[in-house]
């Protein structure tokens, strides 16, 4: 019987039953930021996507585009701007089309 099993029953771990059922400990994972969009001004927006060291975030005129797939979580943005940006919360991202990991998230203002 190999060591680490061993160790297991021992001390009585076991694998979590995710995705069937939820893991208590997903809630302690550091997740991809969400947008408070009445903070989300233009000057914000410039402050995120220059406190982004991976390039998940930049701007086009009044829209602030999110990569998610660039995205790891790294929290610096939150850092940043905490009057605009929070933890989503969220971890089951994955997608088969590249395109749906990519947010337009429109900012405040926009179109005034
Ligand atoms: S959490 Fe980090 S990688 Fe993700 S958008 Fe914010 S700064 Fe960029």
């Amino acid at each position: 019987m190999p060591l680490w099993f061993a160790r297991g029953l021992r001390r009585g771990i076991v694998t979590t039953r995710y995705p069937a059922r939820p893991d208590g400990s997903s809630a302690s994972l550091p997740t991809p930021p969400a947008f408070r969009l009445a903070a989300l001004t233009r000057p914000v927006a410039d402050r995120l996507c220059a406190a982004c060291p991976n390039g998940a975030l930049r701007r086009e005129n009044d829209v602030l585009i999110f990569d998610v797939g660039a995205c790891t979580a790294c929290g610096r943005c939150a850092d940043a701007a905490p009057e605009a940006v929070v933890p989503s919360g969220q971890f089951e991202l994955a997608s088969t089309d590249r395109s749906a990991l990519i947010k337009r998230i429109p900012l405040a203002g926009a179109g005034r």
